[in-house]
């Protein structure tokens, strides 16, 4: 805390991994003596960069841009870029840091950043959108690189804004190389890309549950957001066999005990997405639904649970209610998703926990296997991808089991993706010597 002073977010991040790595690195003197643990923890740099654009009013904005380069000892720096109000250093570092683990556990190449601004997308015209974009590329392109930082989406950042962005980069550079990922199947997009993340993070929860000789059949999920990772998440529920009871936003939750089928699902993208709506319309589109104003779906009585929106919207509280109300399962979608005490008390109630940097390793695994298309200038089958995803997950389940296993049939997922993340990363450094 004393070393990152104002940076609640990082510390947290931190301090969640650090439990369980004092632990494992206990008898292992190298880890000790080589620091490992604090030089993952101090980014290899962070460029911080004024963002200067025009609105629609002739009126001159000014944002501010990061990009934090955490660490690239097993690969080029890869993580996303997200556009929100909230968005401070201490929040990307903390992204940035879990990057680097949930990265490592894909057992693809690639090291871990985050970068973004706090740039409010919400009420500005696309040609604002495009502006901003273009200015935040100006900067950011000379510090990124297909073989150097390969940024993606996150929040406020999908296939819109990485076009506009490759655009710039395109038109600054004079190269057209795979710098960033989640582009258009037009210019070197991969295909499940924009699924990979929400689907992803249902497969590993379906490998959570068949550990316990269980599936999604006629099982009821709770999930939060209604973005990208949401919706996705959703449909691979429903075509699982689930029923999906509620979706939210930052203005609250709807409960549609009807189950929210494709569908309702399509609407809410439609909305969300293109009409850039809020998901409390949804109760006029579809009676029997109800809408909660400012509050989150975790009192809803659910077999599974899947936060996708974004950090710290899951709290003890909340975990206690999940516990109680017969919740088997919590899959994350977002990142961080659920503070400290709520980790605790899935924890002790040893239910089946997996933390976002297993279970939303998908979408930045499609992202890699981007990389590798635009590599070799070629685009793989749907069919391969499909299948590579549903590999990796069950990897990323492996590997969590393989170092979480706590006997008596409790895997301990958090500490199984920690210290399978970490020790990757940590023997590649060693390998480097003290640099
Ligand atoms: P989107 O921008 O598509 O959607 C974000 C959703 O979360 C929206 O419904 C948004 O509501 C809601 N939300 C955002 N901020 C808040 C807040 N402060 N309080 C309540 N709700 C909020 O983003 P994604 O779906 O891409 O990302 C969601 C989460 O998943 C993030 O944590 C992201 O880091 C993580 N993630 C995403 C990946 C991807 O491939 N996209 C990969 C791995 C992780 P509203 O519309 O009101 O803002």
């Amino acid at each position: 805390k004393k070393r990152n002073p104002g940076q609640p977010e990082f510390v947290q991040a931190v301090q969640e991994v650090a439990e369980d790595i004092f632990d494992f690195i206990e008898d292992k003197e190298e880890y000790h003596s080589q620091q490992i643990l604090r030089r993952i923890a101090e980014p290899d740099r962070i460029i911080s960069f004024r963002v200067c654009w025009e609105d629609d009013a002739g009126n001159i904005r000014v944002n501010r841009g990061w990009r934090v380069q955490n660490n690239n000892a097993i690969g080029p720096y890869k993580g996303g870029i997200r556009f929100h109000p909230s968005v401070t250093e201490s929040v990307l570092k903390f992204l940035a840091f879990e990057q680097t683990f949930k990265n490592a556990l894909t057992g693809l190449p690639m090291g871990g950043g985050k970068g973004g601004a706090n740039f409010n997308p919400k009420g500005k015209s696309i040609r604002e959108i495009m502006r901003f974009c273009q200015s935040f590329m100006t900067e950011l392109y000379r510090h990124v690189g297909a073989d150097v930082d390969v940024p993606a989406g996150d929040i406020g950042v999908g296939g819109r804004e990485i076009g506009f962005m490759f655009g710039q980069y395109k038109r600054i550079t004079n190269q057209f190389t795979g710098v960033l990922t989640g582009k258009g199947l037009e210019y070197g997009g991969s295909l499940i890309r924009p699924e990979a993340t929400g689907y992803g993070a249902v497969y590993f929860l379906s490998n959570m549950l068949k550990t316990k000789g269980q599936d999604l059949k006629g099982k009821t999920a709770v999930i939060s957001g209604s973005g990208n990772v949401a919706t996705h998440a959703a449909e691979k529920i429903v075509q699982l066999g689930g029923k999906v009871l509620t979706l939210s936003d930052s203005g609250g939750f709807i409960h549609d005990p009807d189950g929210i089928d494709q569908e309702k699902i399509n609407w809410v993208k439609t909305h969300k997405t293109h009409r850039r709506g809020r998901i409390e319309d949804y109760v006029a589109e579809y009676k029997g639904a109800t809408f909660h104003a400012g509050k989150t779906p975790w009192g809803v009585k659910c077999d599974v649970a899947l936060p996708c929106a974004t950090q710290n919207e899951l709290l003890g509280d909340d975990a206690r209610e999940l516990v109680k109300n017969g919740c088997i399962a919590v899959a994350e979608g977002a990142n961080m998703p659920t503070n400290l005490e709520g980790v605790h008390v899935f924890k002790d109630a040893k239910i089946l926990y997996a933390p976002g940097k297993a279970s939303n390793a998908g979408g930045v695994a499609v992202s890699g296997l981007e990389m590798s298309q635009n590599s070799e200038r070629r685009s793989w089958k749907e069919s391969e991808l499909q299948q590579l995803l549903l590999d990796i997950m069950e990897g990323i389940h492996a590997s969590c089991v393989q170092y979480g296993d706590q006997g008596g049939g409790y895997v301990d997922y958090v500490r199984g993706a920690n210290i399978a993340g970490f020790k990757k990363v940590a023997d590649a450094m060693l390998a480097y010597g003290v640099v």
